[in-house]
């Protein structure tokens, strides 16, 4: 925040102002300027409380934020990418990421079916909901701990790392003895008390774009996260609502660039959701690799046609496999850009 006083401040309404800045808990930095007092104020807190407190005190012209009101996700606090470690892999680095596997676990045969399939097609991590936060009461809830349980089953069997959703606060302690990395949904982006939940829970965690939120508050939401003590969070592009209706989301691409010149967070793209439709699902994952996404978090079912959920926006896994082939060329376009941009950090 700067703090602008009147030209002609007493120096008493300068000290309160300074008081009042401290009583918050920030530290002040004065300067002198020829006609004026400046004052620059630094630390974390309440800033609209504050600045609305000062822009109610005598002397004071103008109280102004000059930060962004997010500070430890942002890319002034740390230049370089973070890189989140999921046990033996790392997101944010060297290697893109895909996180692969059904919208719901459905049943032993399907998960370990998929698990095996997305494996050997090169997939790093299952996904696959047990706890579903659906549109209608009346849609597939999910196994939950039964899912969860399946979930654990094919990571044994396969080495992935597991992705999946927790939807309450209540359930975070549970999830995260299955789950690799707990995934936050577009539904509950802003569930304040969820997010606060994440700060103890010791697992990394997906936060997933709201579907009407803006780049902003998806900071806000992982700033949150960090403030609760859990800096590894990785962002998702989902797709978000706007008049266009040929797709089920709109997928902003565009956010991968703005969040990669506003945070240090990697962030994946979800091209299933975006799209709401398999046939557009390479395409997309395509462009993500090229605007330089960390990763793909996309659907595969075994038999979309018979899937529980999101069936017709899920890849059967000959198309997974034949996605995954098709993307090595521009997977190796990315490395050679990421390994660009890392020996011109040194
Ligand atoms: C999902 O990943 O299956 C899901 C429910 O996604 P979203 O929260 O983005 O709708
Ligand atoms: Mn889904």
């Amino acid at each position: 925040m700067i703090i602008s006083m009147r030209l002609h401040a007493t120096k008493e309404e300068i000290d309160n102002v300074c008081l009042r800045i401290e009583e918050f808990g920030y530290k002040v930095h004065t300067i002198q300027g020829e006609e004026r007092v400046v004052i620059g104020v630094i630390g974390t807190g309440d800033v609209t409380l504050c600045l609305e407190s000062l822009q109610a005190m005598p002397g004071v012209e103008n109280a102004v934020r000059i930060s962004a009101p997010y500070k430890f996700v942002s890319r002034e606090f740390r230049p370089g990418r973070s890189r989140i470690r999921v046990n033996s892999t790392e997101i944010g680095g060297a290697e893109f990421i895909v996180m692969a596997g059904p919208c719901s676990v459905e049943s032993e045969r399907q998960i370990m079916e998929t698990a095996q399939a997305v494996a050997g097609a090169g997939a790093r991590m299952l996904r696959g909901g047990a706890f579903k936060p659906r549109t209608s009461p009346y849609e597939f809830q999910g196994l939950e701990l039964e899912g969860l349980k399946l979930l654990r089953k094919a990571k044994a069997a396969t080495g992935l790392d597991i992705v999946t959703e927790v939807m309450t606060d209540s359930d975070v302690e549970l999830v995260a003895e299955y789950a690799d990395v707990l995934q936050i949904g577009a539904r509950n982006m802003q569930n304040v008390a969820l997010l606060k939940a994440l700060g103890p829970c010791g697992r990394p965690v997906l936060l997933k774009r709201g579907m009407s939120s803006t780049v902003k508050e998806l900071l806000m939401s992982a700033e949150y996260i960090v403030a609760h003590g859990n800096s590894n969070i990785i962002l998702c592009e989902r797709g978000i609502r706007t008049f266009e209706n040929s797709v089920r989301n709109t997928c902003d691409l565009t956010a991968v660039a703005v969040l990669n010149e506003l945070t240090h967070l990697p962030v994946v793209v979800d091209p299933s959701h975006s799209t709401g439709r398999s046939s557009l699902v390479p395409p997309v994952c395509r462009a993500a690799v090229a605007i330089g996404a960390d990763g793909l978090l996309v659907e595969v079912h075994p038999c979309p046609e018979k899937a529980f959920s999101d069936g017709a926006q899920s890849l059967s896994i000959p198309r997974f496999q034949a996605m995954m082939r098709e993307l090595k060329p521009y997977l190796e376009l990315w490395r050679q850009a990421r390994l660009a941009e890392e020996s011109l950090a040194v």
